[in-house]
């Protein structure tokens, strides 16, 4: 009987270890085995290579413990993924909003350094409506108070006349002097500076705008020191190396000759 109990035991634990895949439990369990002869099998289990691809395929072919795996790295890629989508799209959105700060500064830069490097025109169209060639008077460098030179003409028109841009530019100043009233200046071609003063008000502009030859710039007034003056339009072209008579250079605009036929 002791032999018949003995070999049952040793059945049992035969099975203990080859019945299941080995974990703690059944290290536990294998442990408490009571012969050498199973401690013996389960060691040779334990370390042999075949046994251990049994084991791996065991857990891979165990369900469980495949899909939690596959759920696993599925979300650590998925995660991944979405983690380099959003730095691309950071990266993108800031790219978009540099370009976005960039680009009118860029544009600006590059219309100003076009509008220096042209040569200035030798003809300009009168910057009063309405105004034909023969109504100017070359007031240039007439002598004003405090020994002060007229630096441009006055161009007589109604109040509230329009007074357009004679060259394509940036608008570079809005003012109200004490001088010249409300006054306008663009930066034309070469550089020029173009002054336009005594205006009952500036138009819808903006400094910085960049405007070309017929934007209206204001209307005729007599703000500024032509308070006791008839309305007109102060009109100077300041070079880089000083202040030139518009007079010459004033042509009447192609409409007005129409207007005056
Ligand atoms: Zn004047």
């Amino acid at each position: 009987m002791r032999f018949v109990a003995r070999f049952l035991v040793h059945i049992r634990s035969f099975a203990s270890v080859y019945g299941r895949k080995p974990d703690s439990r059944s290290i536990s369990a294998s442990s408490q085995l009571p012969t050498r002869h199973a401690l013996q099998r389960y060691k040779h289990h334990d370390r042999c290579n075949a046994c251990l691809q049994n084991q791996l395929q065991r857990i891979n072919s165990n369900p469980c413990i495949g899909s939690d795996a596959d759920s696993l790295e599925l979300s650590a890629r998925l995660f991944s993924m979405v983690q380099q989508v959003l730095r691309h799209l950071y990266l993108v959105a800031i790219i978009n909003v540099l370009i976005v700060l960039i680009k009118p500064m860029m544009e600006a830069a590059a219309f100003r350094v076009d509008l220096l490097s042209q040569v200035p025109a030798e003809v300009l169209p009168i910057p009063v409506d309405h105004i034909p060639i023969l109504a100017l008077r070359n007031s240039w460098h007439a002598p004003r108070d405090t020994n002060r030179r007229h630096e441009g003409i006055d161009i007589f028109a109604k109040r509230g006349t329009p007074v357009r841009s004679t060259t394509r530019g940036v608008v570079s100043r809005i003012a109200k002097s004490k001088l010249g009233g409300n006054v306008v200046w663009v930066l034309g071609p070469g550089g020029q500076r173009h002054y336009y003063a005594h205006l009952q008000q500036a138009a819808n502009i903006r400094t910085g705008q960049r405007i070309d030859a017929g934007t209206l710039l204001g209307f005729v007034g007599n703000t500024g020191n032509a308070k006791h003056t008839s309305p007109h339009l102060h009109y100077g072209i300041y070079t880089p190396t000083g202040a030139v008579n518009p007079f010459p250079l004033l042509r009447p605009k192609s409409s007005d000759e129409h207007d005056s036929q």
